[in-house]
């Protein structure tokens, strides 16, 4: 052995016994979270501190937290890969105290402590403010997919119901057919018997079939997922689609922390308001911007955010598919406020004609008259109508055109909405693997998700500030 690196004897006796702390460093991020955690109210974030008067005694929260927290750090997020874990890892026996509960008592932890998890998570944040770290008051707000629990085999939408009660029903009849065959042949001989059990089976599957079919028209959302019944099968990337919750977040541009966080089982379209506010309500300033991507564009949505007072800025998608139609964009049709009137491409007015109700908003109708766009050379590439060129202009588009002016005069600012929230989801699907929620409905997905942010954020912080710095900041 001579000659390379020995290790000690197992069997060597020592005179002085280690203690646990000699095995963890000042740097350790276990102190941080010790320190996180004895610093809490734990009992004004709604955890139940008081023991009960009868039975076995429990663990603290503040032991399972630390538990968690420590699992969601280090890619240990399974209850039973914790309770290993907690017998055998020595950082654990330190954060614990020796302590090492069963799986079935940190499961259970985790799915009835849900709201108190996620007022901790926000309780870290309130910590972040308090040591200056949002002076910016920018966000970036984005929506990602985290596949659920349930299958896309268990998922079910109407067309999906209709295929395969089409196949149901052809098999039935395939079996029949072959019943007539060999009663017409008369082939005694011939044992029918499985034949006549297949149908038995196809026919109970049937009934199983139409009654979900029932079910998933009777859904709001047309669609019934069986497993994990708060999940939605989402489109993911391009025409790809999953069954999946959609995680909404919101980041700071200035230290990359996520400030607020939401599980929800619906498209982008519809959630920059509640995200806006819950991320200002986190930030404590009244004047946020918000940016985001044209998958959040939606004018009452952007509406209603301005209205609340925060600056989003939501650059617009062509949905109108005028240029695969060879027409021009709307975009080449500019509107003069003064007169109330579109300027087209060939420089004519389109005057205001009516104002009707469409979906709720009120959309106002300008055109020229039909025969000045008769006459006009540009018509082939204006309207594929017989009509004039129509423009719609929703009765608040304004304060549309005024944040279209806003993104203009800052070029970077989706860059810098890139570079900000995507990363977040990218570090915490890589701990998470290339799998699902371990839990399955959206109030359980939603502690997850808040123990995944709060390690997230815990370790975004110990590299800006250092754990000695940040346990000194939490104890201040
Ligand atoms: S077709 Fe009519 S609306 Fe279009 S460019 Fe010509 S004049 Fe303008």
């Amino acid at each position: 052995m001579s000659g390379f690196i020995e290790g000690a004897c197992r069997k060597q006796a020592t005179l002085f016994p280690d203690r646990l702390d000699d095995y963890i460093t000042e740097e350790n991020p276990v102190r941080v979270i010790d320190a996180f955690i004895d610093n809490l109210e734990l009992s004004n974030l709604g955890f139940k501190t008081a023991p009960a008067d009868t039975g076995r005694p429990a663990y603290h929260p503040s032991t399972m937290l630390k538990l968690f927290v420590y699992g969601y750090l280090n890619r240990i997020q399974s209850s039973r890969r914790l309770e290993r874990e907690a017998g055998r890892n020595v950082e654990l026996m330190w954060l614990l105290g020796r302590l090492a509960p069963d799986f079935k008592t940190i499961a259970d932890f985790r799915k009835d402590n849900g709201k108190s998890i996620k007022n901790t998570c926000r309780a870290f944040i309130d910590i972040c403010r308090q040591l200056n770290m949002f002076t910016d008051a920018v966000v970036a707000i984005d929506g990602s997919k985290f596949k659920a629990v349930n299958s896309k085999e268990n998922n079910y939408t109407p067309k999906k119901l209709q295929f395969h009660i089409d196949r149901v029903e052809r098999h039935i009849d395939d079996y029949l057919q072959q019943l007539d065959d060999a009663d017409k042949k008369a082939e005694k001989n011939v044992d029918d018997t499985p034949i006549k059990e297949k149908i038995a089976w196809l026919k109970k599957r049937l009934l199983e079939l139409r009654a979900l079919e029932v079910e998933v028209n009777n859904h709001p959302d047309k669609q019934l997922s069986t497993t994990d019944p708060d999940s939605r099968l989402l489109k993911t990337q391009g025409m790809t689609r999953a069954v999946c919750y959609n995680v909404q977040s919101a980041v700071d541009t200035k230290h990359h922390l996520i400030v607020a966080h939401e599980v929800t089982n619906k498209q982008d379209r519809g959630q920059l308001c509640s995200m806006g506010e819950q991320a200002r309500v986190a930030l404590g300033q009244d004047a946020v911007t918000v940016l985001a991507d044209k998958g959040y564009y939606s004018g009452p949505d952007i509406k209603a955010t301005q209205d609340a007072g925060m600056t989003p800025l939501v650059p617009k998608g062509d949905t109108s598919g005028s240029e695969k139609k060879g027409i021009f964009n709307r975009s080449r049709f500019k509107y003069d406020a003064e007169r109330d009137v579109y300027i087209c491409p060939a420089n004519q007015l389109l005057p205001y004609r009516f104002t009707s109700l469409e979906h709720g908003m009120m959309q106002k109708r300008y055109w020229a008259h039909d025969p000045t766009c008769r006459a006009c050379q540009l018509k082939p590439q204006c309207s594929n109508s017989k009509q004039s060129r129509r423009i719609t202009r929703w009765e608040h588009q304004g304060q549309l055109d005024q944040m279209d002016d806003l993104i203009t005069s800052m070029p970077d600012s989706m860059l810098i909405r890139k570079q900000t929230v995507e990363h977040p989801f990218g570090t915490i699907k890589s701990w998470m693997g290339s799998t699902h929620f371990l839990t399955k409905r959206i109030q359980n997905v939603s502690t997850e998700m808040s123990l995944h942010v709060l390690a997230y954020n815990l370790k975004r912080m110990m590299s800006i500030l250092g754990p000695d710095k940040l346990i000194a900041a939490m104890r201040a």
